[in-house]
């Protein structure tokens, strides 16, 4: 794991500095950035490093960021996608204002440069099939070779393009490529594609056109007429940087970006490719883009992650120009630290035990009170329900403890948490020889926890009234790879069978039933759950958004 922890602390980087640097030396007067994703798929938490470091940028600056989704692929892309990006970077914290822009809104533009290109002798029409340009591009020690269509004349070159542009041709019949040299030693710079024939529907342009710009000339040419002073992408793209100067070199452009490339986010435990989280969503591996597992932007708010963990854990990491390897444990660590400062405390049982106080008189209950926070006496404090039928975890009792067990067993006495000390004499259990209910006794001058002559417990636990609480579905998830570097090319392999675990007979206090998807709660000594949107009126539904502790490298090993 590769952490700056000074970069981070001081807020800065080498990109940052370079944006110093230049308002310094006043090359620019004003920063512009964007973060320009294809919709294609949900955002994931790799993007949202991209959105913090872009949008931060032009915050900590005083610049600006558009928000400019690089539609030039209509096959693949969905306007369900364009608007969950807009939720989802609106929900880290980040606003685009006015600025919101699309690379379709400049294929006019980018048309006309493209006749440009070819008037200048710089682009020709190209009969080869995609296969065979692929085959003569050449490798990283052989160099390409020329296209047989490449001597082709201006106007044979614009009158085939233009029949391109009106269809008069099949999708993959002909290609516009730069001319630029293929012998490069820089593959990109081999006759890259400009324009390829596809009809297809386009979210915002719908049949207008029968072809398309490829990424690699629309992205630089959007960001120039954007006037971005700083194209900030991850490092795959390093080796494009060539191609895009050499067309912003000959094009009639209103502005020169300069591209910075920074090492993109690895996660242990997870993948972030667009590809594969499609495919998890298609092959039903997961319930959807905003399954609590996937590490996208949808499904950590679903599971209860609050946006500033994420902002907290993109500082945290700091931006690099070397690929690494981020701990999981590190978000996870940033999590916990925003809920345990937010959250309120609640109990629930997870997986319930019946408790019968015997000595508690029958038909009756008191009302004893909880504190809501404990470093937050703001958060003021509530009634919770005591009787003589009580739920407590079926882990907190052993029937045959260990000696280092100190919660409830037969004969010793436990705390029961704002309520009473309570021992066990008797076990009950069903025909298959499971426990099924215990049967203890209380002491009622206990009360609020506290013996009057100072003895002392070795536990205190969660509890709920059987009659006061209400029943809950809770959803306890795991990493969703078994592996800490899953394999993305055969990620079914590596799933971890255990990431959903499902509690259909769990019990909360009944307030929290009324809760909404934003108030995230910790549950005493479980971890913090948040409202599930499968709730209905008679069945909520949570989800555990993280454990107390790290317990999953114990409980998995390291994959
Ligand atoms: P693909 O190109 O395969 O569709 P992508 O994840 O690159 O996937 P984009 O929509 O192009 O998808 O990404 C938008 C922006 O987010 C790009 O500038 C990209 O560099 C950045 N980005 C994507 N993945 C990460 C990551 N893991 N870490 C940091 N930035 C990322
Ligand atoms: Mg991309």
């Amino acid at each position: 794991m590769t952490v700056e922890p000074e970069a981070a602390e001081a807020g800065r980087d080498f990109i940052r500095d370079i944006v110093q640097a230049d308002l310094d030396s006043k090359r620019h007067s004003q920063i512009v950035t964007r973060f320009p994703p294809e919709p294609n798929g949900y955002l994931h938490i790799g993007h949202a490093k991209s959105i913090a470091l872009n949008f931060g940028i032009a915050q900590e600056f005083s610049g600006r960021c558009n928000l400019r989704f690089d539609d030039t692929n209509p096959t693949r892309e969905e306007q369900e996608y364009i608007d969950s990006i807009q939720a989802d970077v609106k929900w880290l914290g980040y606003d685009w204002g006015t600025d919101l822009h699309y690379a379709s809104d400049y294929f006019e533009r980018l048309y006309d440069w493209a006749e440009g290109l070819i008037r200048a002798g710089l682009a020709y029409v190209d009969d080869q099939s995609q296969e065979e340009i692929r085959l003569k591009r050449g490798t990283l020690t052989e160099p390409g070779q020329n296209s047989p269509f490449r001597g082709r004349s201006v106007d044979e070159n614009l009158d085939l393009f233009r029949r391109m542009k009106a269809g008069e041709f099949p999708n993959g019949a002909r290609v516009l490529r730069a001319k630029i040299d293929m012998t490069s030693g820089n593959i990109n710079l081999r006759d890259p594609v400009l324009y390829r024939i596809l009809r297809a529907t386009h979210p915002r342009t719908g049949d207008k056109w029968a072809i398309y710009p490829s990424y690699d000339y629309a992205h630089g040419q959007s960001d120039a007429i954007e006037g971005v002073t700083h194209s900030i992408c991850t490092l795959e793209f390093e080796d494009h940087r060539p191609l895009y100067d050499w067309l912003l070199d000959k094009l009639p452009v209103p502005s020169k970006p300069h591209q910075y490339e920074f090492a993109r986010l690895n996660l242990t435990y997870t993948l972030l490719s667009k590809r594969v989280l499609t495919e998890l969503v298609r092959g039903g591996h997961v319930a959807g883009w905003d399954d609590p597992r996937m590490p996208t932007i949808a499904g950590l708010k679903r599971r209860g992650v609050p946006p500033a963990a994420v902002r907290e854990f993109v500082k945290r990491i700091g931006v690099a120009k070397a690929n690494s390897i981020v701990d999981v444990g590190m978000l996870e660590f940033c999590i916990r630290e925003i809920l345990n400062r937010t959250a309120q405390r609640r109990m629930a049982v997870l997986r319930p035990l019946k408790v019968v106080i015997e000595n508690y008189p029958e038909g009756t209950s008191e009302e004893l009170e909880a504190i809501n926070h404990p470093d937050d006496p703001a958060a003021g404090t509530r009634k919770i329900a005591f009787g003589r039928e009580l739920y407590i975890e079926q882990d907190d009792f052993m029937e045959n403890p260990p000696k280092k067990f100190f919660r409830l067993s037969l004969g010793t006495e436990v705390r029961l948490r704002y309520a009473y000390f309570i021992k066990c004499h008797e076990v009950v259990k069903n025909a298959a020889g499971e426990v099924i209910e215990l049967r203890c006794t209380y002491d009622p001058a206990t009360k609020g926890g506290n013996a009057p002559d100072g003895r002392k417990v070795k536990a205190t636990m969660h509890w709920l009234s059987a009659a006061q609480s209400v029943p809950a579905e809770i959803r306890v998830y795991n990493p969703l790879f078994a592996k800490s570097s899953p394999d993305a090319g055969n990620f079914a392999a590596d799933l971890n069978p255990q990431s959903l675990e499902i509690l259909k007979d769990a019990r909360i206090e009944p307030d929290v039933a009324q809760s909404t998807s934003s108030d995230v709660m910790q549950f005493e000594r479980q971890g913090y759950f948040v409202r599930d949107k499968d709730s209905t009126p008679t069945h909520p539904v949570f989800n555990r958004t993280i454990g107390l502790r790290d317990t999953f490298a114990k409980e998995v090993g390291k994959g």
